[in-house]
């Protein structure tokens, strides 16, 4: 969803990595640890689902496997594409873009093809 544009007036659906099992799959520095465990962590994905299915706005939940290390241009995956916490510079087609919004357009993109396909999104349970 592009900067200054809601999900309610402009894009058509919302894509939410799909977090599950994360905490079993992931190994993190500490500070990440805390903020992967904490209640706030889950809840901000349990307040974005609930708010948007009261704008009646879809939403599409998305293996987020490596969406940190996919050019949204060319595709090309890489770890050498994510050069620093903030930096993406794919090493493909050389694009370079601030890595949480290449990664925004992966997952956006992700979740575009599950929709298109038909395919049934897998929503987290509110209990996380
Ligand atoms: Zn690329």
């Amino acid at each position: 969803m592009p900067p200054g544009r809601s999900a309610s007036r402009g894009a058509r659906a919302v894509a939410l990595e799909d977090l599950t099992g994360i905490r079993r799959r992931v190994r993190l520095r500490r500070p990440q640890r805390v903020t992967l465990h904490s209640w706030s962590f889950h809840q901000l994905g349990a307040f974005i689902t609930y708010k948007a299915k009261r704008a009646g706005v879809p939403v599409v939940c998305v293996d987020p496997a490596h969406s940190s290390r996919e050019c949204a241009e060319c595709s090309y995956t890489h770890k050498a594409n994510r050069i620093s916490q903030a930096s993406f510079i794919c090493q493909g087609c050389g694009v370079a873009c601030h890595a949480d919004r290449n990664a925004s357009r992966v997952l956006a993109r992700r979740g575009q093809n599950v929709w298109n396909a038909g395919r049934k999104s897998h929503v987290p349970p509110d209990n996380l």
